[in-house]
């Protein structure tokens, strides 16, 4: 790598593309002639202007949004939309959730502050290692919307078939899989994301809304900001919003773009992961923690056969350049994130040192 760059397998805040990163760098005295830092610019100036709608626009082209969807950017990153939903999307106060994790319980939790929340399926029996049967659910009449966090960053799993919500909106939290392969946007009522996962920097998400779901008959005590209407009626600009994140996923929208779209990055992506879980599935000391059928491209838990030397394969990634490997406090073990920007190199080259590992250790 150069720049003596590391590859850094983070959950999030992670890699972003390299030359995406030289362009910002290029950038940084004096955007395009104006003067200045992005990070120095009025909001309201025109330059400004261009560079969010600009984001926009690609973004429209790459997901290939409907004339009916507004695509918002909103501070407060992925935790705020765990409220933002029920807070706009509640209309009868019930709401169906999806248990699949980690992520998804944050979401639950803040929509009970709200209303009533069915949890509808869930794979808690085993541990979140599993994506439940959601073809049939039991979905009430006054049900609101049914809601699912599309890959379980901790966890490791992801839909492949989204759940067959009954005619009732479906809302999905996509963060850590966000422009990692193609999608359908019109099966959603909303789509947000958390960009810091698989996009840009921290402190913003992407919200992505049916315009009829856009209320003006909030309860008057929601919070302006908290309010999407409030975002759809000033093009995400009714306060000063993270400029800097909004040029910086610009450019990564364009990046995407250029290197031939969502099908591209899902080939890309499948390429990779099956480089990693095939070697899981050789190996006889490093084990995969979630079943076949559900593992996410993005985010791969595994475990050695102890805590102890977990631990130890973890410092020795450490020593050997490798950043990050360590799973998630609540569930242990490693997990290695690969998102849109990791380069096939460096799965490649962690699949030679776990291999190696496992020779001088197994
Ligand atoms: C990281 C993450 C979040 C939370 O994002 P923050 O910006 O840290 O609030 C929510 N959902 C998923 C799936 C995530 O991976």
């Amino acid at each position: 790598m150069k720049y003596g760059r590391t590859y850094n397998f983070s959950a999030g805040p992670a890699m972003m593309p390299e030359p995406v990163l030289e362009e910002i760098a290029a950038e940084m005295m004096n955007y395009r002639g104006s003067g200045m830092c992005v990070m120095e610019m009025s909001h309201r100036s025109k330059v400004f202007q261009q560079i969010r709608d600009e984001a926009e626009a690609d973004l429209r082209k790459l997901m290939n949004i409907p004339d009916n969807y507004k695509v918002l950017f909103i501070q407060g990153g992925g935790t705020v939309q765990f409220a933002m939903v029920p807070m706009n999307l509640m209309k009868n106060g019930v709401a169906c959730y999806i248990e699949t994790g980690a992520w998804s319980k944050k979401a639950i939790a803040e929509a009970k502050k709200y209303g009533e929340v069915k949890i509808v399926a869930s794979s808690k029996d085993k541990n979140f290692s599993y994506i439940p049967d959601c073809s049939d659910l039991d979905i009430p009449e006054e049900a609101d919307y049914v809601y699912i966090c599309e890959n379980e960053t901790i966890n490791g799993t992801t839909f492949f078939d989204l759940p067959n919500p009954k005619g009732k909106i479906l809302v999905t939290d996509q963060s850590s899989m966000f422009l990692s392969r193609p999608c359908d946007v019109s099966k959603y009522g909303l789509i947000w994301a958390g960009v810091q996962k698989n996009v840009g920097p921290a402190g913003m998400a992407v919200v992505i809304i049916r315009e009829d779901l856009i209320r003006d008959d909030l309860d008057p005590k929601v919070p302006t900001y908290l309010s999407y209407k409030t975002h759809a009626d000033s093009d995400s600009l009714y306060n000063t919003p993270n400029c800097w994140a909004i040029y910086c996923c610009g450019k990564v929208f364009k990046y995407l773009l250029d290197m031939g779209g969502l099908e591209a990055m899902d080939r890309r992506n499948r390429d990779k992961a099956q480089l990693l879980y095939d070697f899981l599935d050789e190996s006889k000391f490093f084990t995969g923690a979630v079943e076949k059928k559900d593992r996410s491209l993005m985010n791969v838990p595994f475990v050695t056969p102890s805590k102890e030397q977990d631990a130890d394969v973890v410092a020795a990634s450490k020593a050997a350049g490798f950043d990050n490997l360590k799973g998630h406090k609540s569930v242990g073990g490693l997990r290695a994130s690969i998102y849109n920007a990791m380069p096939k190199e460096g799965v490649e080259a962690l699949v030679e040192f776990l291999k190696k590992y496992e020779a001088e250790h197994a």
